[in-house]
């Protein structure tokens, strides 16, 4: 896990009462998925067997 990875499990995990949806994609095979952490883990990817890794956040309480 990278330490911007890690940076980012520790805002969340500070902000823990609300989950925040962030987008996942795995680095071999491109596959994408959303999932709210912490609530969700970041997922495994079921073809390549490795762990997907944060792409992008998707913070839906600010539209500007
Ligand atoms: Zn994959």
């Amino acid at each position: 896990m990278s330490i911007i990875q890690k940076l980012l499990l520790n805002a969340m995990i500070i902000s823990k009462e609300k989950n925040e949806p962030v987008e996942v994609r795995c680095p071999k095979c491109g596959r994408t998925q959303i999932v709210y952490i912490p609530k969700e883990e970041i997922p495994v990817c079921e073809t390549c067997h490795i762990q997907m890794v944060i792409s992008e956040l998707l913070d839906e309480g600010k539209s500007t």
